[in-house]
Parts: C-alpha cells; structure tokens; sequence
C-alpha cells in the first residue's frame, strides 16, 4: 500500500506570501493515480529543520516528493539536508552543468560560482532534467521509501511532473484506484437544512463519500468517489448524484464548474423568454453577470442604472407619489422600476434593485436594506425586502445573487 507525503521547502509558505498551490496541485494529481496523501509538510529555509521534516516523513511514507530548495542560493538546502539524512554522495550532473553555463554565456553574464551548486544530483538518481528552468529534479530510491526532488517554481514543478514524475509513479503503483469528485451546487436552501436531508447519506455512505460545504455561491455538496477506472467511478458518482437529486434537486442549479447565471440563461432559452433589468445600487452588476455567459445575447434585452432619483423618475416611469410617500427604497419603486425596465425594453420579464449599499443609511432605512421586484411575463409582479449584512460591495454582490436565485425559483 502506498502513502504519500509531500514536503514544501521555503520560508515565503510559512510567511504566508504565497499559497502552497505546488502541493494542492501535486494532490491532486496524486489522487488521480489513487495515491494516498496522508500528510502535507511545509517547512522554512533552515537546514536542521528541512532536516527533521524528512526524516518524519522517512517514518511515515513510502513516497515523498520534495518541492523548493533546489537553486543556487545560500537559503536552497534542500540537497544538503537529504544529504545529512540519506549520507548519499553528490555528483555534477554535465548536461545540467552545461546548460547553465551556455545560458550566462548566451545572455552576457557573469555565472557565479555559487550556480553550480544547482547541477549537483545524487549518485545513482534518477536526474529529471529541467528543459524551462536551471534546476533538474531528482528521483532517489531509497530501501524503503522513493524521494521525489523538484524545482519550487510551479510551472517547472508541473512539467517535471506531468511528463517524468507521474508516468514513473503510475508504473511503480500499477495504477489502482482512481479517486474522483464532484461537486454539486444549490441555491435557495441552507447549509443545515440539505444536509439534514441527506443526514442518513452521509452518515452511511462510504463509497462514494458525501459531505456538504458552505461556499461563496451558495451551498455545495462534495461527493468523492474511489474505484478501478474512471468509467466505473464516473458511473458511481452519477448515481449517487441521482440519489441525491432526488431528495433535494429542487435547489440544485449545476455541477463543478457550471454557475447559476449559465443555467438561468439557459432556462430562459428553453422557455424563449427576454429579461431586462432596472438597477439602482446594484449599478448594472446584475446585467453584467447574465451577459458574461456567452450566448447571453439571445436572452438578455439590456438593462437601465436608475441610481438617481430623477432617472428613476424619468427613464424608468417610477411616480412622483411614490417618491414623496414611501421613498425610492421601497417595494412600490422596487415594482414600478421592473414594470419600467419591462415597458421600456419590451422584454419578457424584467428585474429591479433598490435599496442601501451603505455605509450610510438612505431615506431613514440602514445600510443593507434591498428590495428586489419581478415582474413577470405573466405580468404578475412579486416584490421582496431583504437585508444584507456586510459592507457596500458585499450587500451589492448579495442583492445579485439573491435576484438570481429569485428568477430561478
Ligand atoms: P529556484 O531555482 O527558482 O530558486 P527552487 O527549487 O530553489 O527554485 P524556491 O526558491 O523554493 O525553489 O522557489 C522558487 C519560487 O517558486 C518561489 O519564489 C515561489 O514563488 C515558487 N514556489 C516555491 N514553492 C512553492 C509552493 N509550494 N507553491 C507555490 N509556489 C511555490
Ligand atoms: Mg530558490
């Protein structure tokens, strides 16, 4: 059985300059080979300590690919520290040594010594020659364990891989499981609520693997499944998924990369309807995000920004009455707004936002308060208040997504 482990080399992690995407993307890879990752070890620039690192990951895995350290600066330990653990002899590896030498020569440099140190490799390695970069990456095999040295530079670290590290590692582990995930997403339905409703699911089930995650977007489900080949897995997830949708498919508007504005577009092409939008705070960020799905064209008319008073007046017909009695933030301008935007736009069905951005508050209603209007091709207008926690760019963002999910539902 094999476990990996994979070591990130550089202070810059710890630091937190920088997201240690080399050992995400190197997981994820990982996985697809059915490799077990059991542990991710981010370490600093420091030889004792890069030192300790590898020797627990020499306990407890069989596989370890190293990432970072390999440069020719005073802070790249990463050889030495192996050294110490492994007391393996280094050697100049030639081609690597020329490379580096004809690129100072090609670009008029003077080379420093210290750029050398980057073409030392184990005796009896592996030696990953580098055809973007200047440091080649190692494979060591040891009694008991395959030590996988490569570049930290992520673009080097990924072709390295792509092409010599993950054919190596397919034909040593005979390839077994394939691991492979879906992601289902809902709107309109709570955290807690779905998985209420999927409790005894995800209780039990243990291939494939149900857990639910709150996100960004709204709410979604993760389901992992494990088998002998991608079509097999492909065919359990799907019918998990059905399983699923059974229960809770009434909020569910896509899967893994597949967004909420994509699926309304395509609802509406299906039902042949137009939709145009009247946006006070919302500034035209509703229209936007529907027209970011190609083939918006077919259904989105356009839109009107009555941020103004007088444009709301003006261009989108809002009455004098409602202005002086209730305001411009209220459900009688939320509903004239869209029937406005409908009228004007001669659109199937039209949507409108008013309401307070913040951070001050507006018409003695505080910031947050939004009211969203439908009017519908029915001609039914439906009208709803809402207040949004956050700061101004984020109640804007909210009143969005929650108008998307209205026109969904
Ligand atoms: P170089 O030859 O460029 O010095 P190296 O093997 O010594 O490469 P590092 O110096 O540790 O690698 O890292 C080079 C660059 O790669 C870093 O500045 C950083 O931007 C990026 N990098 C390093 N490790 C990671 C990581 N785990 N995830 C994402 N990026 C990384
Ligand atoms: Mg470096």
């Amino acid at each position: 059985q094999f476990n990996a482990e994979i070591v990130s080399v550089g202070t810059e992690l710890l630091l937190g300059q920088i997201a240690n995407t080399n050992a995400q993307w190197l997981s994820k890879k990982l996985a697809e080979l059915g490799i077990n990752v059991y542990h991710h070890s981010v370490v600093g620039d420091n030889l004792e300590r890069v030192r300790r690192v590898f020797a627990a990951a020499n306990e407890r895995a069989n596989i370890v690919i190293v990432t970072g350290g390999l440069g020719p600066t005073e802070d790249d330990l990463t050889r030495e520290a192996f050294q110490l653990l492994s007391k393996k002899e280094m050697e100049i590896h030639a081609p690597s040594l020329e490379k580096i030498e004809k690129y100072f020569r090609n670009n008029y440099i003077t080379m420093t010594p210290n750029n050398k140190r980057q073409a030392r490799v184990f005796k009896g390695s592996i030696v990953l020659e580098n055809p973007i970069g200047m440091a080649p990456g190692m494979i060591v095999e040891t009694n008991q364990v395959t030590w996988i040295f490569l570049p930290g530079v992520p673009r080097e670290m990924k072709q390295l891989t792509t092409e010599k590290v993950l054919p190596y590692l397919e034909k040593k582990t005979g390839k077994k499981d394939v691991i492979q995930s879906q992601v289902l997403k809902f709107i309109g339905i709570g955290e807690s609520t779905l998985e209420h409703e999927l409790i005894d699911l995800i209780q039990t089930q243990t291939n494939p693997t149900i857990a639910p995650l709150a996100q960004n977007d709204g709410v979604v489900i993760r389901i992992t499944a494990k088998g002998e080949n991608k079509e097999h897995v492909r065919h359990m997830l799907d019918e998990t998924r059905k399983k699923i949708l059974s229960r809770v498919g009434d909020y569910y508007y896509g899967t893994d990369e597949e967004t909420i504005e994509e699926r309304l577009i395509s609802l509406l092409k299906e039902k042949e309807l137009t939709i145009a939008s009247a946006e006070s705070l919302t500034g035209g960020l509703f229209m936007s995000r529907l027209i970011s799905v190609s083939g918006a064209s077919e259904v989105c008319l356009g839109g009107i920004i009555g941020y103004d008073t007088n444009v709301k007046r003006k261009l989108l017909g809002v009455s004098d009455e409602t202005i002086s009695s209730v305001g411009t933030v209220s459900e009688a301008c939320a509903l004239e707004m869209a029937r406005g935007a409908k009228e004007k736009l001669q659109s199937s069905l039209a949507i409108s936002f008013t309401g307070v951005a913040g951070p001050a508050e507006v018409e003695g209603k505080p910031a947050g308060t939004v009211y969203i209007g439908i009017c519908s091709a029915s001609g039914k207008s439906e009208v709803a208040e809402f207040s949004f926690q956050g700061e101004r760019n984020t109640v804007r963002e909210r009143a969005v997504k929650k108008g998307l999910e209205m026109l969904y539902h």
